[in-house]
């Protein structure tokens, strides 16, 4: 049954090609979602809306990309059929769903667009100038950004009441929390039908106020870094944090191992944006995290960062010892 599980992995990789679909945008109810970027925020959104039956276009910059995204889908997935937290007819209906290209003049096709690509302002903007040109007027646009401005992003399109911020969080398919974010001119509409959207799919929306970090991440970037520090300064070993604060506090993954698995260059990105936006030192990012950003040691998705990660994103040892970097 594994056996026959992995040819059909092999056999979706294989045939992955650019389809030419009819184009079918659809007014109120949402149909097709296009995820743009197929990295940790990508595939845990992409497979979170295909496992409630919506169909999902999701779009990687390259071919490259786009096959890692899949190859790393797939093994997301099988880790969850191996922990009994879906089966493999589950995995089957969701690859079903998710439909990979790289042409981004495929979002044309979809009612809503989640872009969950690099937290980096001209990038994010840059897309949605794009998207803004491609797709029909009544397209919907969501940034699953975590710290920049859903205003500032809107006013680079032409349809500023259409934008919207959906901050999922890692990983999608388990987290049942959505924060849903206004810009200052989103319209009503968006609004509801994304807040429609978010229930189909089985999250809870809470509505924030559009502020740098929102309410999540500026609380949990500001506990990392201070673990950062206590690790930097020679408090305690990255495993001593992380089990003081999972025992102390009945917290799931300790400050240090939760950070591996968001990516410390992401993480870095939320802290320059916050210390830059709201100018407290309170949001100054740690020397160590500079570092190992510098060095390309990323965490889960580089197999390195305050821990060792197999090729399977299972972690294999400690990287950084108490005091040590
Ligand atoms: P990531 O680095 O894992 O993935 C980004 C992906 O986008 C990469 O696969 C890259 O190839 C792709 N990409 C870049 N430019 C592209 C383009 N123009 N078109 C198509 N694909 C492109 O990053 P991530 O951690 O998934 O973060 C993505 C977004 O989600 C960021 O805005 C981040 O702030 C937000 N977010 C991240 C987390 C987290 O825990 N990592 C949590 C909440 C929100």
């Amino acid at each position: 049954m594994a056996e026959q599980d992995s040819k059909e992995t092999l056999t979706t990789l294989d045939s992955f090609e650019e389809i030419e679909v009819e184009t079918g945008q659809s007014q109120g109810q949402i149909y097709q979602i296009a995820v743009i970027g197929g990295g940790t925020m990508g595939r845990g959104i992409a497979q979170a809306v295909a496992g409630h039956g919506i169909p999902v276009i999701l779009v990687e910059k390259d071919l490259k990309s786009m096959k890692t995204a899949l190859k790393l889908l797939q093994e997301e997935m099988d880790q969850e059929i191996e922990r009994w937290g879906m089966t493999k007819s589950d995995k089957r209906a969701i690859l079903a769903r998710v439909e990979p290209a790289t042409d981004l003049k495929r979002v044309k096709e979809c009612d809503l667009a989640i872009e969950a690509i690099i937290e980096d302002f001209d990038a994010k903007s840059a897309l949605f100038e794009k998207l803004d040109k491609l797709c029909p007027e009544g397209t919907i646009f969501v940034t699953n950004t975590s710290s920049l401005s859903i205003t500032e992003l809107a006013a680079r399109t032409s349809r500023d009441d259409k934008i919207i911020g959906l901050h999922f969080l890692n990983p999608v398919p388990k987290v049942p929390l959505v924060e849903i974010i206004r810009g200052l001119k989103t319209g009503n509409d968006t609004f509801q039908r994304v807040r429609e959207f978010v229930k189909r799919i089985d999250k809870i929306a809470v509505e924030v106020f559009e502020y740098p970090g929102y309410i999540t991440t500026r609380i949990i970037v500001t506990m990392i870094n201070e673990a950062m520090f206590a690790l930097m300064e020679g408090v305690a070993s990255a495993e001593d944090i992380d089990l003081a604060m999972k025992l102390g506090f009945n917290f799931a993954l300790g400050p240090l191992a939760l950070a591996d698995q968001m990516g410390l260059d992401t993480i870095m990105q939320w802290m320059e944006t916050l210390f830059r936006e709201l100018g407290d030192l309170k949001y100054r990012p740690c020397p160590m995290l500079r570092k190992l950003v510098r060095a390309g040691h990323l965490g889960k998705k580089t197999g390195r960062g305050f821990y060792n990660y197999d090729e399977h994103g299972r972690r294999v040892g400690i990287a950084i010892a108490k005091g040590g970097w």
